[in-house]
């Protein structure tokens, strides 16, 4: 038999199928038809080293990649490192995990846009010997001052005019370190009246000395993302560069620097990025969670990140599903958290292992059970007969869940209670025959009982039936264990405003410590996913020992906060 949950896993990658339609495929199908860039499809998914990977990079990961994928084309991995940052090994690091985790390879494309710096910079002189940029003298907040508003044009920079060999001359000794920090800039010279202020002369370029991880102390001058971004596209040949709505006002400026150079020009597509229920997910936010211990880190499994979800026990093949599911829509929108749990449940479903677990125990003697251990039959999973089965421990000493037995019961109770019957789980029904408390605090100690011989499992005499079916573990063939029941971070459904810590929910993580695991889960490892029967998915920790294991659930059997339409 097998208790390693994971091994099938990563034989059934099913992420063949039907391929989802939407917006973007039909541009691209529209663009395949007209033979614009002669047929190809090359997209790029461009983190910003600068944090771990969440739940909505997840999305444009499955885009990007899934289009590429789909479409016989390829996809680049861009890491978007124009703004120097100490952490960033460590995040770049994480980020190639992640989007190998979920199933993507970009094989030998795996660039950086600071490996353009140089060809950023020449592009650069290009565009200030057209007259097309210049050096501008005037403070950041002179700057803001000058761009106007939405409502009112903006001024032009008194420097607006230089001539191009002084814009050459000032931007050469901009980077050559001539100048401290902040006090010029490159700007492109567009438009102070535009409606469109992003158009209203950005700047390009700006003076900063800080060490860069990867290019060190070689530049003090930085790009801009909007100067850096479209370039590194075009260099890279990409065709459709797909990227969230907040860019749409920048798309007019993405094309004019293209334009301007004359190079390469890709297509900037926006989509809606995903807004999750009950979760942040700005990276900025997400690192002061880590930061400030409100969770162990950006691995804790209740963070919305990709580490975090595959800590928590999240399948690869959940999440992709999840984001065929959602779909690619052009508005912002929020997403019901439980739509994911339900894309997560669906999978376990089909691949994880049943066992039996007891999370509160209560101890059962089965009085008139003789005094030894019989192995019983047990399917591995009803959905997957292919999975088997396995035996497991039964004896006159078990452990039940207390809530699965009650001294006075309420009404259609069908568990245990004095008098009352109830079957276990793959074995006898038994009936409770005494309880048996503590002397002082009156807390009930054992539980004790009498089992029909006649009604094993699966026996052919076993046709008495009764109303409930409990499980239960062996006593003395049982591995202790810590459980870790997570809820969610937050309490309110968009905690997106100012004060969104306030909206922590404070019961996220409850610690069981005395947990009794079917004796079959020895040997399981990090990672490794089953269904804890009646209670939940649950997947074995990275903290976990081969002494003693610790388990995250993973999310429940059934959907506890709110009722969503199955799709
Ligand atoms: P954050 O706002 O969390 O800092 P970001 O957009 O700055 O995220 P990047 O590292 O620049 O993070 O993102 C890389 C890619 O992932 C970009 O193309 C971005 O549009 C996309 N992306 C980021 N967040 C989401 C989201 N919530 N939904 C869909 N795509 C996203
Ligand atoms: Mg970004």
């Amino acid at each position: 038999m097998s208790t390693n949950g994971t091994d099938r896993q990563l034989d059934e990658k099913n992420i063949d199928g039907p391929k989802p339609v939407n917006f973007i495929r039909e541009i691209i199908d529209e663009d395949l038809k007209m033979n614009k860039n002669s047929g190809r499809v090359h997209t790029r998914f461009p983190p910003e080293p600068n944090g771990y990977l969440h739940i909505g990079h997840a999305k444009s990961i499955c885009l990007n990649f899934g289009i590429a994928r789909d479409y016989y084309g390829l996809c680049n991995l861009r890491f978007d490192d124009t703004n120097p940052s100490k952490e960033e090994l460590e995040y770049v690091e994480s980020i190639k995990e992640d989007v190998r985790w979920l199933g993507f390879e970009w094989q030998d494309r795996e660039y950086y846009a600071s490996d353009y710096f140089q060809q950023l910079y020449d592009y650069a002189i290009s565009l200030i010997k057209k007259g097309k940029a210049y050096v501008c003298d005037l403070t950041g907040e002179e700057i803001r001052e000058y761009r106007g508003t939405l409502t009112q044009p903006g001024k032009e920079s008194p420097y607006r005019n230089r001539i191009v060999e002084e814009n050459l001359d000032l931007f050469t000794r901009m980077r050559n370190g001539e100048f401290p920090d902040g006090l010029r800039t490159l700007r492109a010279k567009i438009d102070m009246t535009s409606p469109n202020v992003n158009m209203r002369d950005p700047i390009m370029y700006r003076i900063l000395r800080a060490t860069h991880h990867r290019t060190g102390d070689n530049w003090c001058i930085y790009p801009m993302y909007d100067w850096a971004h479209g370039q590194s596209d075009s260099i890279e040949g990409i065709t459709h560069s797909i990227c969230t709505l907040e860019f749409e006002d920048h798309r007019p400026l993405y094309d004019w620097f293209i334009e301007q150079l004359g190079i390469h020009h890709p297509q900037q597509i926006e989509f809606a990025r995903l807004n999750l229920s009950y979760t942040v997910m700005s990276k900025r936010r997400l690192l002061q969670l880590v930061e400030e211990g409100h969770v162990t880190g950006w691995n804790d499994p209740r963070m919305p990140t990709i580490t975090g979800l595959r800590r928590r026990g999240y399948t690869p093949e959940s999440l992709l599903h999840f984001a065929d599911r959602i779909g690619v829509a052009k508005r912002e929108n929020m997403i019901d958290v439980a739509l994911l749990e339900d894309s997560l449940r669906n999978d376990l479903n089909k691949r994880a292992m049943r066992v039996m677990a007891v999370l509160r125990p209560l101890k059962v003697i089965i009085d008139n059970y003789p005094d030894t251990v019989e192995e019983l039959d047990a399917v591995n999973n009803p959905e997957d007969p292919a999975m088997g089965s396995r035996k497991i421990p039964f004896s006159r000493e078990i452990y039940i869940e207390q809530d699965d037995f009650r001294e006075v019961p309420p009404n259609k109770y069908f568990r245990l209670s004095p008098g009352n019957e109830v079957r276990l789980r793959y074995a006898y029904i038994i009936k409770c025959v005494k309880v048996v408390k503590d002397d002082k605090t009156g807390e009930i100690v054992e539980v004790h009982c009498t089992y029909d011989p006649e009604t094993k499992s699966g026996s052919s005499q076993s046709q008495r039936k009764v109303k409930g079916t409990i499980h239960w573990v062996s006593v003395n063939q049982a591995l202790n264990a810590e459980v870790r029941l997570y809820d969610r971070l937050f309490s309110v459904e968009d905690p997106g405003g100012d004060d969104w810590k306030n909206s922590l929910n404070k019961n996220s993580l409850e610690i069981l410590n005395n947990c009794r695991l079917e004796i079959n889960l020895a040997g399981a490892k990090p990672e490794n996913r089953y269904q804890f029967e009646r209670l939940g998915y649950f997947c074995v920790d990275y903290d976990s020992s081969i002494e003693r294991p610790i388990f995250n659930r993973t999310v429940s059997l059934r959907d506890t906060w709110a009722k969503i339409e199955k799709s």
